[in-house]
């Protein structure tokens, strides 16, 4: 079989199936499992594709129908330009939380120090150090499973960004601590941000497959009104926060005014709801004190 054949008989595995994004699936499948890209794939699409090559891709194919995301097939998701590795362990970094990291940045300067609370994978916090300069953070997470895939993704994307002499690289500038929320944090952040869990119980079971059954339960459960995590986290960051800091959520489109009333009412001012490029409540930001 070519390189068209096989995509032409995953992309129709998938299609049956019923599986969202067929065509772009398979294509991609197809280019993880020939280590090649689009281009080559469309270009050369009479290159003989090696029965190995041909085993693997419809063991792959096969595992998508069963509704195992793409992601966790293929190993990484791509968040804020980065590379990041991910697995059953953490939440897929979505395209809607650039939106958080790119609201953060415009208030990141030189030097700051940033708490990302539930890290997973740490995609936020890791964005955030990469394009910023001399900043340091931790990332919390209550899963040690989470934090190893996090530690990964530092070394591999932040070593080499040595931002002065002091600095050892991914050690040095971005630490991971498990416990439970604030429990092991020590000390004061200049900004805190935070993509919590906020589905609520009841949701869940309405979500897709690939998310229901894949991906962590204690990544997406916010309690019985999606909220319990933005409650526990706006109660005990204050401590933690410097005067002058600021708290950045993400939160779900219908959750805007509900988180936004939750800052207000622990004193926080320039309480700010932002949307993401569908026009939906994303995001909810506010300054301490
Ligand atoms: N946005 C994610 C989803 O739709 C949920 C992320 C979260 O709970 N933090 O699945």
């Amino acid at each position: 079989m070519n390189y068209r054949e096989c995509y032409d008989k995953g992309k129709e595995a998938l299609q049956t199936a019923g599986v969202p994004e067929a065509e772009l699936n398979a294509r991609l499948l197809l280019e993880y499992v020939c280590d090649t890209d689009r281009n080559t794939l469309l270009v050369h699409g009479d290159r003989e594709v090696t029965a190995t090559e041909q085993e693997a891709y419809a063991m792959l194919i096969e595992k998508r129908r069963s509704r195992i995301p793409l992601q966790h097939l293929i190993g990484v998701q791509n968040f804020m330009g980065l590379d990041f590795q991910v697995n059953e362990h953490v939440l897929i970094p979505r395209q809607d939380t650039e939106i958080l990291v790119e609201e953060v940045l415009k208030n990141l300067h030189d030097g700051m120090r940033v708490l990302d609370m539930c890290t997973g994978s740490g995609c936020i916090l890791i964005s955030l150090l990469y394009y910023s300069n001399g900043c340091t953070g931790v990332g919390a997470d209550l899963s040690e499973n989470a934090l190893k895939v996090a530690r990964h993704n530092a070394e591999t994307l932040l070593s080499g960004r040595v931002c002065d002499d002091t600095d050892d690289g991914a050690n040095g500038r971005a630490e991971f601590l498990q416990g439970d929320l604030f429990e092991k944090i020590h000390g004061k952040f200049d900004i805190i941000v935070s993509n919590p869990p906020y589905i609520e119980r009841e949701e869940i079971r309405e979500l897709m497959p690939e998310v229901r059954e894949h991906e962590p339960l204690s990544a997406l459960d916010g309690g019985a009104d999606g909220l319990d995590f933005y409650r526990k986290i706006i109660d005990q960051c204050l401590v933690h926060l410097n005067g002058g800091g600021m708290l950045f959520f993400e939160i779900g489109y219908d959750q805007g005014e509900a988180v936004k009333q939750l800052l207000i009412q622990a004193n926080f001012h320039e309480v700010s709801i932002v949307k993401d490029y569908a026009g939906l409540d994303r995001v909810v930001y506010g300054t301490r004190f």
